[in-house]
């Protein structure tokens, strides 16, 4: 197991003024999850509210004209919300909930753009004690009847584009009782279809005054379908005790303070864009820009120039995809208020976290969660050395290990599977209609994470692989992402998924898929390049045995490298669940 090989890069961003940013040991140490809630709002009585924390708690404190959220379109039109605005906004969706009868604990889903008007159906559903479901709008109309189908969701706000798009599903679905459709600046022409409510005319008829919130902390608050990438999805369930999380990993993981302008790409269909893209920023208090558009190297760094952010939470696979566009064009923009760059969703290549530096002035600090965790665990903090490749080192509060099938904890330095001891803030409470699948990810105090990963003798946690992607090979277990690692330092490679193809003799062997940056060309000289580039960066045991040059790899709609259906279609398998797969 090789775990370095790049440099560290010491120290590379200065933490704001926050005291336990300044020693990451010390803080740990001396942590205790009490000290954080002292700093959160609990409702007269002791209850807690996701949205309350998130928003009228600034209000409350004297800062409701400050803009919560700086919204551009896909048209280039921009509106600006202060905390007030918001808060009111919220008030009056919670409203419309009660004025249909909607009760506490109903599932409310979402089918939208990143328009303004989701952000208040989430954080008014989070008011009126509702559980509110997520839906990417990318999704074609299987994938969203199998997810309302599971949860019984019994409201669905959406667009009317997005509407069309799954009207055929929407009769089979029995539990649905309110169909709620936002019709963004008139942006469609076309009468609602007959028993369709009108959102606007919803909330003109609304109070914006809401009130008592009514929710407790173990109340359940949003419902996720993970992300597919090693099968079919699952409904994971959280509380809104999570907010907690989501608080403290903002400050200390993404450094968040209320003077920062921030900018978190995923999208509210995925985990990353409610725990951080709403709850973590907005608990902190900071503006918030919300971009409705899609990928475009350009627009994505004239949007960080535009609004002066300081803050930028993005993924691997769009890391990448700016790779692909050169490190020549962030430098044409003027990036000069960005000071952090955090990543998340799938392994970050030592290659990514220097191309930063180089690119826009600072590596990109790792970190590591799921659907089921909640918010971040393990992360690379402004205060700490940057180890390329690595996660970095728990959340403080946190207790990761790696730990063999039985549950019993392995010493640093050997692989095994990362767990987690329960319980902790944000972790989710079931998967949905799962309980058995739920309490099997559980052994002997720890939550199994279904990832491969060995801990250094400093605490940073490095990836392997997931551990049905983990390659056994005579003897050797291999993780994909050292080997793909390795191969997109070849300047020809843009991206590269590696899994094991059953060996008569070595039970399995290593082969790789790549994809090429721009002005290269499939040949039979380059794969044989790749193939000794592999060998001379790799030991010979984990070195693809065979790559293969493909246009592009298949991937989830959040981004991430699907493993699974390379090897299905390399062995000629059926492929599986396929609803989160992006189509070209
Ligand atoms: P499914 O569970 O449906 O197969 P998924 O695991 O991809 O999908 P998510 O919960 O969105 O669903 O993703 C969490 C997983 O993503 C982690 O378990 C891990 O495998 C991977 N991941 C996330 N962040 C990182 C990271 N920083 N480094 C390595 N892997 C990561
Ligand atoms: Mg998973």
């Amino acid at each position: 197991m090789t775990m370095q090989r790049h440099e560290t890069i010491t120290k590379p961003s200065t933490p704001r003024d926050d005291p336990n940013l300044a020693d990451y040991d010390a803080t740990r140490a001396s942590f205790d999850w009490a000290d954080v809630e002292e700093e959160i709002d609990f409702l007269p009585g002791g209850g807690l509210n996701l949205a309350y924390e998130a928003i009228d708690r600034h209000v409350v404190r004297g800062n409701g004209d400050k803009p919560a959220m700086l919204w551009e379109g896909k048209n280039g039109e921009k509106e600006t919300y202060t905390y007030d605005d918001m808060r009111r906004q919220t008030n009056r969706f919670a409203n419309v909930l009660g004025g249909l009868g909607v009760e506490k604990g109903t599932r409310v889903f979402t089918f939208m753009e990143r328009v303004p008007e989701i952000y208040f159906t989430v954080f008014g559903t989070l008011k009126a004690g509702c559980v509110i479901g997520p839906l990417f709008s990318a999704f074609g109309p299987d994938p969203v009847r199998d997810r309302m189908e599971d949860s019984g969701a019994k409201v669905l706000v959406t667009q009317p584009d997005l509407r069309k798009k799954i009207a055929e599903i929407l009769p089979q679905l029995p539990d649905l009782e309110h169909i709620i459709v936002v019709n963004k600046n008139g942006r469609s022409a076309e009468p609602l279809a007959g028993g369709d409510l009108d959102y606007y005319a919803l909330m003109n008829e609304a109070s914006d005054d809401f009130g008592p919130i009514a929710t407790t902390r173990d109340d359940y608050s949003i419902m996720h379908y993970t992300s597919g990438t090693t099968g079919k999805p699952k409904g994971a369930v959280h509380r809104h005790n999570a907010v907690i999380q989501h608080y403290l990993t903002g400050k200390w993981c993404l450094d968040l303070h209320p003077d920062d302008i921030y900018w978190c790409t995923a999208d509210p269909g995925w985990v990353t864009g409610t725990s951080y893209g709403m709850s973590a920023p907005w608990t902190n208090g900071v503006t918030q820009v919300i971009y409705e558009g899609g990928f475009s190297a350009r627009k994505w760094y004239q949007v960080l120039e535009d609004y002066n952010v300081t803050v930028w939470y993005t993924a691997p696979t769009a890391i990448r995809m700016l790779m692909k566009s050169g490190v020549e064009l962030p430098k044409t923009f003027d990036l000069s208020n960005l000071r952090f760059a955090a990543s998340v969703g799938e392994p970050l290549n030592p290659e990514a976290v220097e191309w930063g530096v180089e690119a826009i002035g600072m590596p990109f600090h790792d970190n590591w969660w799921q659907t089921e965790t909640g918010g971040i665990m393990i992360a690379n903090y402004a205060c700490m050395d940057i180890r390329p490749g690595s996660m970095g080192r728990p959340l403080p509060g946190i207790n990761p290990g790696i730990i063999d099938a039985d549950g019993n904890e392995k010493p640093d330095g050997t692989e095994g599977n990362l767990a987690v001891r329960t319980p902790w803030p944000s972790m989710f409470q079931t998967y949905w209609q799962q309980q058995e699948r739920y309490d099997s990810r559980f052994v002997n105090g720890w939550y199994i994470t279904g990832d491969e990963a060995v801990r250094d003798s400093d605490g940073y946690y490095w990836f392997i692989g997931r551990s049905d992607d983990v390659i056994n090979t005579a003897g050797h277990l291999v993780g994909p992402f050292e080997v793909e690692s390795a191969l997109i330092e070849h300047p020809a490679v843009a991206e590269a998924g590696v899994i094991g193809k059953p060996d008569p003799i070595a039970m399995e062997v290593v082969k790789a898929f790549v994809s090429l940056k721009d002005g290269y060309e499939p040949s039979d000289e380059l794969r044989r390049e790749l193939m000794g580039f592999a060998r001379q960066k790799l030991a010979a045991a984990v070195a693809p045995r065979e790559i293969e040059i493909i246009p592009g790899l298949p991937k989830t709609r959040s981004g991430k490298i699907m493993r699974r259906l390379l090897k299905a279609r390399e062995l000629g398998l059926d492929e599986g669940d396929t609803s989160t797969l992006e189509e070209d």
